[in-house]
């Protein structure tokens, strides 16, 4: 079968010297003629061995700057021709687990790709066309320069479109819109058999599909075809404060089914006066403090936020606006007291997480490891989940942000490969864990076996679950992972890539002859 699908693929487009004879790895790296550079002679502390997750390190046989699609086209199926060279894209490397590594194989750098950085927007038509390879900052200041702008977006915008769109790309406005992925008209792709070809729900749909949340394994995205909307000038940025789970999630679930405000958040901080993930971490502006007499007599040890924000424009009368945001909060059962509140322009507010990037670099703690665990959680478990791990295991916080927030099942595409826990509501859990500026290596290890207790302890309890940004070592813990979808995956892998050439880094396939 899976050589029927080679055929017929190879056959439907124009691949002439795809399946060329085998030659030695040497061999393939001398005779690499592509428009852009090569660096060999790497080592593990080159940046194309190194993510954001600084837990893993694995040195390349090359790392390659391509000048455009047709270099990486050219460079896979070069790779095809040893039975064991991998490709890996790298697009801003803020993985967490290695996955946009090649161990011995060859790693593009999508940043430095010179013919890829276009952000053409197309106003009549609410597009804009964007290289795989351009960051969503970048996005959005070239959008905002027309009115408009993407309507999903990250929290931090520092990621690359093909890297974000390669698993969903999530943050508040995901309950209106779905994630990123749900908001791609288009993609111009390079397929595992060094095929460049366009596609789209209604033309090569499986492979659009496919590469959707495809976690890099089917092709690398050159070109992402992204819907906009009009942007508003401003928004009002509010968070209030919850000592009951049961209250917070029951007021965050009726905000994404009333669609009031235009993005809804949640966060878990710890019930002390800890600067970093404590009370004061609430607050939107200097003059704003926490008051902690405000809560009531009987609390747990730790508190719940909700962050909102309503778009609006600046020749909007303050009064409509501060009208409808006491019209939709009066339905809220927050402690009243606890209530911050700013505007801010929509750029600000969507750059919020690259500003506090800027102070993290400043103490030094941006380029330390960052055991990041993400995953969804079933609106079913989430109460039990609350229990066992924010109210226990994790109870004095990961010295980060920890995030929940409730997301809609029906916004994402299932024909994506983005795979989910089974519930019509589900909660992303994101524990950002940041260290100081030297830790040991026996502090992150503890920090990866706290992870692991959790995902273990929603195992054992029966949890319906699945990781965002998933990290498996083994093909068997893949399957779990993808359930009654892993025969897809793995047909589409047959049809796209089917040696295992791409993402090695993710380790669900081993490069095959
Ligand atoms: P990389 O880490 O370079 O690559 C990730 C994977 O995608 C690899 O397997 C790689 O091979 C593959 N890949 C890269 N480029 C391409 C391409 N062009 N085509 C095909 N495959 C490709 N995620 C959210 O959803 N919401 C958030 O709010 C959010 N915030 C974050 C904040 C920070 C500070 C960090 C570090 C991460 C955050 N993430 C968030 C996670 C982020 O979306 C993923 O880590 C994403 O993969 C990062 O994009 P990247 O460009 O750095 O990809």
């Amino acid at each position: 079968m899976l050589a029927c699908l080679v055929e017929r693929f190879v056959a439907e487009n124009d691949t002439d010297s795809i399946l060329e004879p085998e030659k030695s790895e040497d061999s393939i790296l001398k005779d690499l003629d592509i428009e852009g550079s090569i660096d060999y002679g790497l080592t593990t502390t080159d940046i194309a061995s190194k993510d954001f997750g600084g837990i893993y390190a694995v040195k390349p046989l090359a790392f390659i700057r391509p000048a455009g699609a047709d270099d990486i086209a050219r460079v896979i199926r070069s790779a095809l021709q040893s039975p064991t060279i991998t490709v890996a894209a790298r697009g801003n490397g803020h993985s967490i687990n290695g996955q946009a590594m090649a161990d011995h194989g060859l790693v593009i750098d999508m940043k430095s790709m010179g013919h890829n950085n276009r952000i053409d927007v197309n106003v009549a038509s609410m597009y804009v066309d964007v290289g795989g390879r351009v960051l969503w900052t970048d996005v959005l200041k070239r959008c905002l320069g027309y009115g408009l702008a993407p309507k999903s977006w990250t929290d931090y915008l520092d990621l690359t479109v093909g890297g974000t769109l390669s698993n969903a790309g999530v943050s508040g406005q995901a309950f209106r819109f779905g994630p990123q992925t749900s908001t791609v008209m288009e993609l111009e792709v390079v397929t595992g058999i060094g095929v460049k070809t366009v596609c789209s729900n209604s033309q090569n749909s499986e492979l659009f599909f496919s590469v959707l949340g495809g976690l890099g394994q089917f092709g690398i995205i050159t070109r992402a075809r992204i819907m906009l909307q009009h942007a508003p000038d401003m928004v009002r940025w509010i968070r209030v404060v919850y000592s009951e789970f049961d209250e917070f999630t029951r007021d965050a679930e009726l905000l994404i089914m009333s669609e009031s405000f235009n993005y809804v958040e949640g966060f878990v901080i710890v019930n002390s006066d800890d600067p970093v993930t404590g009370w004061p971490s609430v607050p939107l502006a200097s003059n704003q403090s926490f008051d902690p007499t405000h809560l009531p007599k009987k609390t747990g040890p730790v508190l719940y936020f909700l962050e909102l924000a309503l778009h609006y424009n600046k020749h909007d009368d303050s009064s409509t606006v501060n009208t409808l945001v006491e019209k939709f909060l009066r339905r809220l059962t927050f402690v009243e007291q606890l209530r911050f509140e700013i505007d801010s322009t929509y750029m600000d507010f969507l750059l919020r997480v690259n500003h506090a990037e800027q102070a993290a670099r400043g103490s030094g703690i941006w380029d330390t490891p960052h055991p990041w665990l993400n995953m969804f959680v079933s609106k079913r478990d989430i109460a039990a989940f609350n229990r066992v791990v924010f109210q226990n295991i994790i109870k004095g916080g990961v010295n980060g942000p920890l995030l929940t927030y409730p997301l809609l099942r029906s916004k994402w595409d299932s024909r994506s490969s983005v795979v989910l826990p089974q519930s019509d509501i589900f909660y992303l859990v994101a524990l950002l864990r940041f260290t100081h500026a030297h830790p040991k290596e026996s502090e992150i290890k503890q920090m990866v076996a706290q992870n692991n207790e959790i995902v273990q302890t929603c195992i054992k309890n029966g949890f319906d679950f699945k990781l965002y940004l998933p990290h498996y070592e083994s093909t068997v813990e893949w399957k779990k992972h993808f359930g009654d979808q892993w025969i897809r995956f793995v047909e589409r892998k047959s049809q796209f890539d089917p040696k295992a050439v791409l993402a090695p880094g993710q380790k669900i396939f081993t490069r095959n002859d």
